[in-house]
């Protein structure tokens, strides 16, 4: 067996070795017991399920919460030569008939279907099939704890009770324990082996940059992407109202991008989601709608516009970016305003005290000055003695000051106004501002009008939310977001405790050092080691070959080929059909389908 399950990985797909865990899993299904394997969005979960379902008798069953994504499934998997198919409430009847008698005549390996469809045609449909398993995807859908719970999900034990001989494998990016328990409880799954892999994603380097207001956000946003042309990406905003204004921008600075998000009709959604798949689009501006249904695996960049409200949601959106395991690049933007706002969504929701926790700790990932993988591990219960050396504190460690005078600016500049003023106000005071907020009360009589002129309101805003965050004040929401200082701040006003302090770098990326070193072109050098220099116009070619031949054949450029095979295919440079199948991600129908025309071209730059 051991010899058929790496054969098959590299026939069918073209890969020459596992990722951490997928070997281990795919034993254990073939075993026919029962599983649920918790792997980061880009882990690779995909094979878990499909490659022992090819080993296996009959027809495996995926359950999957979104058409659009059984679609890319299925295109992925007949691109590799899978007889795969998938059912749901929008395939066409002609569709439906030619799966329906693949099904009873047993020739499809791998079946998907919503929920709903599973359910609806248990009694007919699937009674007469021989189901190999059952795979669950995207199992958190189960839990109501999660942010996409799903009621129909809750109905799948019916399955589990009509065909109690069928393994059930349950896979999930979410970590959380009560959505692991919840899973196994709502599935019914049979003492099953837990599968938790790594969730680390060493390829995807981290940056936070504080304190921006929006015009510089969008002068960096700019840059950014006119230093990475050619690159796909997202930009996450909080609310469709910015996504809506960062696109316009992007536009009028030449940069053509689309929006995403619940306001628009499901066609126009379904149709920015192709156009980005299939490359027409690099760059898509979206609420956090965006993204559950796609599967491309050459997203370059994750850019978050606002502060996410839990590290689950950030860790799962950056996760989109470098599925293909090539280096990719995620910035967070974080400022003040965004504490205040998810503040209140916080407070208005129904699980105040849960999602507050969780807020708290995405702000203690924006604050941090220590590796920021190390606190995103940790959060996931993996705990490292090691320094990633791919995020932007360990590039570039902070330093730190003695702040206290600073701190006991501020706190006292709030203390004068009796812990009525909020940070914009007290900022005000503190730089000597006579705005309309200072005078109508007073505040220029105070004696802490002015004594931080020294410094920006950038500076003093990026103190504030250190302050905050060491504990040393706090914000009253419900009223007016007035800053309060804590029983330990009044220790640093008392002068029995010192304040240490992180300098305020606005520009800290980009343009400097930071921004060199984590380049794709200088990175990838440690993805491919011991590899030939990469011919770039080689590449380019390569790439847009990759295009017509997506396009001839309605898919996906990256349905083709990955952009990792690409990139070996431009260091390389193979010129016979032998050593073309040497290269990760050539399968042996991939081999026939395109390797001719790729020599082709590769021999021309010869
Ligand atoms: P997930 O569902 O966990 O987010 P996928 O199953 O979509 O991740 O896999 C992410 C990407 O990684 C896909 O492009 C897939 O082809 C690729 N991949 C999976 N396993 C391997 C492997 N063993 N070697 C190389 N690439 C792999
Ligand atoms: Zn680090």
């Amino acid at each position: 067996m051991a010899a058929s399950i790496q054969d098959t990985l590299k026939r069918y797909w073209g890969y020459s070795s596992f990722r951490p865990m997928q070997e281990e899993v795919i034993r254990y299904i073939l075993q026919r017991k029962d599983c649920l394997v918790l792997m980061p969005t880009g882990g690779g979960k995909s094979i878990c399920y499909q490659l022992p379902a090819l080993l296996m008798d009959g027809t495996a069953l995926v359950i999957s919460p979104l058409i659009s994504l059984m679609k890319d499934q299925v295109d992925a998997l007949r691109s590799v030569g899978i007889a795969a198919a998938a059912l749901n409430s929008s395939t066409e009847t002609s569709e439906m008939l030619l799966t329906e008698g693949a099904c009873l005549k047993r020739t499809l390996k791998i079946l998907y279907m919503s929920p709903e469809t599973a359910l609806s045609r248990r009694r007919d449909l699937l009674s007469l099939m021989k189901i190999s398993m059952f795979a669950v995807d995207e199992a958190h859908c189960v839990s109501h704890w999660g942010h996409d719970f799903r009621p129909e999900y809750t109905q799948l034990t019916e399955l589990r009770r009509d065909f109690p001989n069928v393994p059930v494998v349950a896979l999930t990016a979410t970590a959380d324990k009560l959505t692991r328990k919840d899973i196994i409880r709502q599935l019914w799954l049979r003492s099953p082996r837990i599968f938790i892999s790594s969730f680390n994603r060493p390829n995807l380097s981290l940056s936070v940059v504080q304190g921006l207001t929006k015009r510089e956000k969008m002068k960096r946003i700019i840059l950014f992407i006119r230093q990475h042309p050619l690159q796909s990406g997202i930009i996450y905003a909080l609310s469709r109202q910015s996504a809506e204004s960062i696109r316009r921008y992007l536009i009028s600075c030449g940069i053509p991008a689309l929006c995403y998000h619940a306001g628009m009709a499901s066609a126009e959604r379904s149709r920015v989601q192709d156009w980005f798949q299939r490359d027409r689009v690099r760059v898509v501006c979206a609420t956090v709608a965006f993204g559950m249904g796609i599967d491309k695996s050459n997203i370059r960049w994750v850019i978050h516009y606002n502060l996410p409200g839990s590290i689950e949601n950030f860790y799962q959106e950056i996760g989109r970016a470098g599925r293909d395991g090539l280096p990719a690049e995620t910035i967070l933007f974080y400022n003040y305003g965004d504490v205040v706002q998810r503040g209140h969504f916080a407070r208005q929701s129904g699980l105040q005290e849960i999602n507050l926790q969780r807020l708290r700790r995405m702000q203690e990932y924006a604050e941090a000055s220590v590796c920021r993988r190390r606190i995103l591990l940790n959060y996931f219960g993996e705990h490292t003695a090691e320094d990633c050396h791919n995020c932007d504190v360990c590039k570039n460690p902070p330093q730190r000051f003695d702040g206290t005078i600073i701190a006991q600016k501020l706190m006292s500049a709030a203390m004068r106004t009796r812990e009525m003023a909020n940070l914009p106000l007290l900022i005000d005071i503190l730089t000597g501002q006579y705005t309309m907020g200072v005078t109508t009360r007073g505040y220029q009589g105070l004696k802490t009008f002015g004594v931080g002129r020294d410094l920006t309101r950038f500076h003093w805003q990026s103190y504030a939310l250190q302050m905050l965050q060491l504990g040393y004040i706090d914000i009253a929401y419900d009223q007016d977001n007035a800053i309060r200082v804590t029983s330990l701040g009044k220790e640093v006003l008392t002068g029995r405790r010192t304040v240490g302090l992180v300098e305020y770098h606005p520009h800290s990326f980009l343009g400097g050092q930071t921004s060199k070193s984590a380049r794709p072109a200088s990175t990838l050098k440690s993805v491919f080691p011991g590899a030939p220099e990469e011919d770039q116009q080689l590449f380019e070619a390569l790439r847009l070959l990759r295009h017509q031949l997506a396009d001839q054949q309605g898919v996906a450029p990256y349905i083709v080929f990955g952009d990792k095979t690409l990139h070996m295919l431009a260091r390389f440079k193979p010129t016979s059909l032998e050593s073309f199948a040497l290269i990760d991600g050539v399968g042996e129908k991939k081999l026939l389908l395109y390797g001719k025309a790729f020599i082709h071209e590769i021999r021309k730059y010869k």
